[in-house]
C-alpha cells in the first residue's frame, strides 16, 4: 500500500491543493492520498479561520475524488502540528504501507525548521511539487543532506493560487471561481467566511 499525506493550513482549500494532490497520486501511483489540515502550525503568522471549518472546507474540496480522504489527526491533538508525530499515529493504524509527504517546494523549503525533520525523512518520502519561481532543479538541489535521497519531484505545471490571494480576493467579494471548489465557495458564502469587516 502506498499512501500520501498532503497537509496543508488549507484556508481555504482551493484547485493549486487539489492538482497538486492528484498529480502525486498519479505519478506516483498511490492508493490514497489523505488531507490533513493543521491544527497550530509552529510557523505560520497569520492566524486562520477555525480547525472545524477548514477540516470541513478540506472535506469539501476532496469529495469528488474518491482515493482523497481526510483526516482530523492534527486539528484534534493538543499543542502545535508537529509532522513527525502525525505520521507517527498514522503508521501505528496504517501498519505496512509505503509513505509519502506532498508538499510544495516552498514548505520543502522550511523543512529545516520543522521539528525532527531527520527523523521525519527516515519515515516518509518527500513527493515535492516545483511552484514559482522554483524548477524541478532548484527543488531538488534545496533538499538538505539527510532528503537528498528521499525525494521525488512531480512533475506538473502549478497553478499559482495560493490560499493568501484567494482570501484577498474573496475579501474583495471577487474571487476566481476557476481557483475554488463550487461546494467550498459555497461554503464560504453561507459561513460568511473570509469577508473583510471581519478582518477589519
Ligand atoms: P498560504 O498562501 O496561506 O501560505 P498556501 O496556498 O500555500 O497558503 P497551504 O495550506 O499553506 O496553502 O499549503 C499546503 C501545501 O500545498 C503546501 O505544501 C504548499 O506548498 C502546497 N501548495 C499550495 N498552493 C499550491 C499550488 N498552487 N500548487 C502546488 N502546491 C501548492
Amino acid at each position: 500500500m502506498k499512501l500520501g499525506i498532503m497537509g496543508g493550513t488549507f484556508d481555504p482549500p482551493h484547485i493549486g491543493h487539489h492538482q497538486a494532490a492528484l498529480a502525486a497520486l498519479n505519478h506516483l501511483q498511490l492508493d490514497e492520498v489523505i488531507w490533513i489540515p493543521s491544527g497550530r502550525n509552529p510557523l505560520k503568522t497569520v492566524r486562520p479561520v477555525p480547525a472545524r471549518l477548514r477540516l470541513e472546507m478540506t472535506v469539501l474540496a476532496t469529495q469528488d475524488e474518491p482515493r482523497f480522504s481526510v483526516s482530523d489527526v492534527e486539528i484534534t491533538r493538543n499543542g502545535p502540528s508537529y509532522m513527525v508525530e502525525t505520521v507517527r499515529e498514522l503508521q501505528e493504524i496504517r501498519v505496512g504501507a509505503d509513505w509519502w509527504l506532498i508538499l510544495g517546494s516552498d514548505s520543502f523549503r522550511t523543512l529545516d525548521r520543522w521539528h525532527e525533520p531527520e527523523l521525519l525523512a527516515e519515515l516518509v518520502r518527500f513527493a515535492v511539487i516545483p511552484r514559482p519561481p522554483d524548477t524541478p532543479g532548484s527543488a531538488r538541489s534545496s533538499a538538505p543532506a539527510y532528503a537528498a535521497g528521499r525525494l521525488d519531484i512531480v512533475p506538473m505545471s502549478p497553478s499559482r493560487v495560493s490560499s493568501t490571494m484567494l482570501r484577498i480576493d474573496l475579501e474583495e467579494g471577487n474571487p476566481d471561481e476557476r481557483q475554488i471548489s463550487p461546494a467550498v465557495l459555497d461554503y464560504i458564502r453561507a459561513k460568511g467566511l473570509y469577508q473583510r469587516s471581519e478582518n477589519a
